[in-house]
């Protein structure tokens, strides 16, 4: 596996600090300038609603100056006081085609456009937004002010005083504050803004960083053989989440691998099993052939007897170990599936009992029937069925001594279940051995100390049968008092 090597600059958290770096930026400038602007307008409007009337208050003071003629010292002489008074303001008197016919100014700009006198004059009660008109300056005349207009009548001709609200003073030393205006001291704000979201950015791309490439370096880690390799990431976030994910995705995989190693061993150990169970009788009955050809003819008729007997039972062993083994085989794969039939139980374990009297009574064993009339029909396959319950008792008869009892016994059990038990009075199964007993080969202690014979795959036989009709098989068995194997079957309803 090649090594991973993350690429800073490629991350996925960095584009994302790139992002949010920009977008804090986009933020800020249109925050600035946003807040600039509303800040204009509302000042703005402020002066024009405080100083709407200045134009007509103007305008009465000096109607009578130039009404009839225009007296050009007097109207000097009171202008000059108007802006020694307010300062900010500029007030220039208009003819109606918006030519500038007084200013206290030298250098101004004329026509005066009308558009924005007439929206003044039209208006009724103060506007929403501010009402602007050109600072007639020449050296501002771009600059859109707050106006204040009134009509006046000049040598009996219709004019206007039109007052500009921020005038040539208002900007001279808006301009002389330079540097310490409002603007800049925003800027810094906004220089300061930007730099502290980069480092607070940078901060945090280390800390996602950090944690995403733990993650990458344990993910790196598995995928290189290290299947013990675990994220140590608690938090409850997406990389927490993702951590936790990959442990459990690591668990199941390292749970298969194990499964699989299991079943490999399992198989290995079927192989040496088999050939071991193969081995013992072939090389008996090849002893037995071997000494009965070599004393052709000197041997009595009764030893040669006993010499075939011996040789017929071993061949009969191994056929018994193929039939078992051929049947297991069919069950695990699954080539052979319960057909479900409605079965009459106690039917079942009768033809048992009667098959197995021939075996039981070599032992003086008693073979007892206890199953209730009323006992429900079963849902079973029943040549399986009857495979189960024939290995069931012919253990309890090998697994006994003489006159021992052995009780096959069927009771329904809550809704829809029956149990069957078998249960012999025979040399039982030590505690530590049985959760083992219904594995394949196994063969218990006690029954190799008495040279019973079996193939060791009655019980996984018949716990294969079992599981395959959807049920439960369980043993309860105390050493010198006897054994009970017990099996659910469903009740037909
Ligand atoms: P086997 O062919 O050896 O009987 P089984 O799979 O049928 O193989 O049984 C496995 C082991 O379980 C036996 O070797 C024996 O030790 C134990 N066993 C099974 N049935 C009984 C029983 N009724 N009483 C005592 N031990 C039993």
């Amino acid at each position: 596996m090649k090594e991973l090597k993350l690429v800073r600059r490629k991350t996925l958290i960095w584009k994302l600090v790139q992002v949010f770096l920009i977008m804090s930026l986009a933020g800020a400038v249109l925050h600035f300038f946003g807040t600039l602007i509303s800040y204009q307008l509302f000042f703005d409007k402020l002066e024009q609603t405080l100083s709407w009337s200045l134009a007509e208050e103007y305008r009465n003071e000096l109607q009578p100056l130039v009404s009839v003629k225009f007296d050009r010292e007097a109207v000097e002489q009171k202008v000059l006081e108007f802006e020694q008074q307010n300062p900010r303001i500029d007030i220039y008197l208009l003819d109606t085609d918006g030519d500038i016919l007084y200013s206290s100014e030298t250098y101004v700009f004329s026509p005066v456009p009308l558009d924005s006198i007439r929206k003044f004059l039209e208006m009724e009660g103060y506007p929403f937004l501010p009402v602007y008109g050109v600072n007639p300056d020449v050296f501002r005349r771009d600059t859109w002010v707050p106006i204040s207009v009134a009509p006046i009548t000049i040598e009996r001709r219709a004019g206007y005083v039109y007052v500009s609200l921020r005038g040539i003073r208002y900007h001279r030393v808006l301009w002389a504050l330079g540097d310490f205006s409002l603007f800049s001291a925003s800027a810094a704000f906004l220089i300061l803004l930007v730099a502290s979201t980069t480092i607070l950015g940078l901060l945090l791309s280390r800390f996602f960083t950090k944690r995403f490439q733990a993650l990458t370096v344990t993910l790196g880690r598995f995928a290189g053989g290290d299947l013990s390799a675990r994220a140590d990431d608690a938090s409850e976030d997406e990389i927490g989440i993702h951590a936790r994910v990959f442990n459990d995705m690591a668990d199941t995989i390292q749970g298969n691998i194990r499964a699989l190693e299991e079943k490999d061993k399992q198989r290995r150990d079927l192989i040496a099993n088999v050939s071991h169970d193969l081995r013992t009788p072939l090389g008996a009955m090849q002893s037995l052939l071997e000494a009965l050809s070599e004393n052709y003819g000197t041997m009595d008729q009764d030893e040669q007897k006993v010499f075939l007997e011996r040789t017929l039972i071993n061949c009969r062993d191994l056929n018994a170990l193929a039939d078992d083994l051929f049947e297991l085989s069919k069950l695990s794969a699954k080539t052979e599936e319960p057909v479900l039939m409605s079965v009459d139980l106690r039917r079942v374990l009768l033809s048992v009992v009667k098959k197995s009297v021939g075996r039981a009574e070599p032992k003086d064993l008693a073979l007892v029937l206890d199953v209730p009339r009323e006992l429900p029909r079963i849902l079973a396959d029943e040549h399986m069925l009857n495979r189960v319950v024939s290995n069931l008792v012919e253990n309890a008869i090998r697994y006994s001594d003489r006159g021992g009892e052995i009780r096959l016994s069927a009771e329904k059990c809550g809704e829809g279940e029956v149990r069957v038990s078998i249960s012999d009075k025979g040399i039982g199964i030590p505690e530590d051995e049985l959760p083992w007993v219904f594995d394949r080969f196994y063969r218990g202690s006690q029954a190799l100390d008495k040279e019973r014979s079996g193939s060791g795959l009655g019980l996984a036989i018949t716990k294969r049968i079992i599981e395959l009709h959807g049920q439960r098989i369980w043993v309860e068995s105390k050493v010198g008092s006897g054994s009970t194997f017990t099996f659910t079957m469903e009740a037909k309803t």
